[in-house]
Parts: C-alpha cells; structure tokens; sequence
C-alpha cells in the first residue's frame, strides 16, 4: 500500500531501486555521434520484439508520433486519424502546428475505425483535393477507456492502405496493454504498420521514454526530424537503461495492472452516484460517470484521502492502473469512494 494512490495517468510511476541501478551503471556515448552504446541496445532490443527492421530513442510519445508523421508526410498532405486519437488531440496541435497536415477525422466504435469509411476518404490528390498520405490507429486507445483495437479491424486497415498506397501509423504508447489483453504477439502488430511509436514511460514504469519503429530508411529519416525538434540527446544511455529494464522487467507484470482496474471497476459499479460498464474495461483505464456531484468535486474530496485522480470533461473521472498501484491501494479507494458518496450502499 502506497500513502498516496495516484490514480491520474501510468506516467506517474517512479523508478524501482532495480531501474535506478541499471541507469547508475549504463555505459554512455555521445548518441547524436552515433556511439551511445545502451541506446543501441535499447533501438535494437525494441525494433526486435516487434519485428521492425530499426528503432530510434526518442525523449517522448508526442515526439515520436511527431518524428513518425514528419519523415513519412508533407505539408498540405491529408491524414486520417480517429476522432479522439492522442496524436490530435493532446499534442499541443502539432500536426499541423508542426507539419501542415490536414486531418480528416472519423468517429469509431472504441477506437476502432470503420474500413469501408476510411476507404470512401482515401484520395489520390490533384489540382483540387489534398493527398490521403496516412492513416493513423491507436492501440490500446486512450480516450476509449483503454479499448483494445481488434487485429481483425488492423488488418482491414492495412490491407486497405496497403491497396490504396497509404501508409499506417500505430501510436502504441500502450501497446504493451494491448497485446496483454489480446494475446496477440508483438510481431504481428509490428507487421501492420509503417511506423509506430511505443512508450516506455507509461505502464513499463521508466522515467522517460519512447521508441519509433520501422524500416531502416524511415528511422534515418526520424533521425533528423528528431533533431529538428531538439531530441537529439547526448550521453542519454543513463534514460536508455532505463528503457532496456522497463521492457526486460515490466512488461510480464502488466496483466496484475488489468486485474486491479477490473476489481476497481467492479467495486466502483456497485457504489451509488457512479456510472461505468466493467465489461468495458479491457485494460488498464477507467472512465466513469460521476452523477453524485460534479466530478471535479468528486476528485477533490478523494484528494484529501490521499487518492488521487483527474475530472475529464464535464461528466467524467479517468482512472489508470499501473506498477505503483496495488491491489490494497484499490481497495482504500474503494472504501474511501463509498464514504464519500451519498446514499444507500
Ligand atoms: C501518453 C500518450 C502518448 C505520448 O505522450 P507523452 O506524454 O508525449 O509521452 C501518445 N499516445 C498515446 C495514446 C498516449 O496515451
């Protein structure tokens, strides 16, 4: 049990003493020069597990959807991308801020686009209308309470792209929780993309952290929009180390991550004042309804219980699971939650 349990986002978690000591003890290099050795590691070991032919260290996941979009897309090219997709919505606008993309957004069912609608999307480019150059998916998806895209819809999409001469991007920040939930091997999800971005920031438990995947010429490419955007770093195999024992480590422990969010679900179902669908939770976020009180009134109160959690939107209270979480965490907030709403239990 922690003092406080800090259900905000997976990013709050904090380096285990083991993690600490991997960094204190990596061999380090000037990684712009090209001789950070742990970052090989790291780029390598990653590129591995999803059968990509190259990765590249990159300081976060907004940067590596960014340095993805960058090197594969111009400016005044069209991208397709999910409505309420991280990479539209919660990266400062940089799309288009960054790269003039336009973007043609299509609603989903739980993150999952419909094929035959992205399809009718899909244009060649000419004198008058943009080019379609990329679709975009995200999985496990953020803001869809952490669904878990089918591999069948995946497929479909890649297929599609593929016969359409489009290119796919997979924002995998947690893609870890994905596969965990879906039992699908990393390589086939490496296998559907052009290039994907995947955090080890979030539920792998390191301080910092992402890795871009794909072909050899795509990275070299990244390379230099990283860069652009000031993510060149030097002696970075110190934050690598890191990475290499979040993947090693971490990734084995994440379905208790899914276990805890399935018991707070549940628990948090019964409580009065409070509306979800536990079948709903695939992963390890919760969005709930809060009909009680306001949710940032909600969030207050749980606050001064030492449980901590964030109101998204005017209904809404998002809860993530992850490493620094444990199953007695869950249950004082549980016991706390039913103090603090009204009525009958
Ligand atoms: C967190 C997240 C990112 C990247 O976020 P950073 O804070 O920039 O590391 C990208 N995509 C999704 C789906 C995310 O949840």
């Amino acid at each position: 049990m922690h003092e406080i349990a800090d259900f905000r986002s997976d990013t709050v978690t904090r380096p285990s003493p083991a993690m600490r000591r991997a960094m204190v003890e990596a061999e380090v290099g000037d990684d712009v020069l090209g001789d950070d050795p742990t970052v090989k590691v790291l780029e390598s070991m990653t590129a591995d597990l999803f059968g990509k032919e190259a990765g590249l260290y990159v300081p976060s996941g907004s940067m590596g959807n960014a340095v993805c979009l960058g090197s594969q897309v111009v400016a005044g090219d069209e991208i397709i991308v999910e409505e309420w997709a991280h990479c539209l919505n919660f990266e400062a606008g940089g799309v288009a801020g960054l790269f003039g993309l336009l973007t043609r957004t299509l609603s989903s069912h739980r993150g999952a686009m419909d094929p035959d609608e992205i399809a009718s999307w899909i244009r060649p480019g000419d004198l008058h209308a943009p080019r379609t150059a990329l679709v975009a998916v995200e999985n496990s998806h953020n803001f869809h309470g952490g669904a878990v895209v089918p591999l069948a819809n995946l497929t479909a999409i890649r297929e599609l792209c593929l016969s359409r001469g489009v290119l796919t991007h997979l924002d995998g920040a947690r893609i870890w929780n994905a596969a965990a939930t879906s039992g699908v091997p990393l390589p086939e999800y490496g296998a559907l993309c052009d290039s994907m971005s995947v955090c080890l920031s979030k539920g792998l438990g390191a301080p910092v952290g992402s890795v871009v995947l794909g072909t050899r010429a795509m990275i070299e490419r990244a390379r230099v929009f990283r860069k652009r955007l000031g993510g060149g770093m030097r002696q970075v195999g110190i934050l690598a180390a890191a990475g290499i024992h979040a993947l090693a480590e971490m990734r084995g422990r994440i379905g208790d991550d899914h276990e805890h969010a399935r018991v707070l679900a549940e628990g948090m179902a019964r409580l009065p004042g409070l509306e979800l669908d536990p079948a709903a939770v695939e992963t390890n976020i919760i969005f709930v309804k809060v009909t009680a009180m306001p949710p940032q009134e909600f969030v207050d109160r749980l606050h001064a219980d030492n449980i901590w959690t964030l109101a998204l939107g005017a209904e809404e209270c998002r809860f993530v699971l992850h490493c620094d979480v444990d199953r007695e965490d869950v249950d004082r907030a549980l016991a706390v939650m039913a103090d603090v709403l009204p009525g009958e239990r």
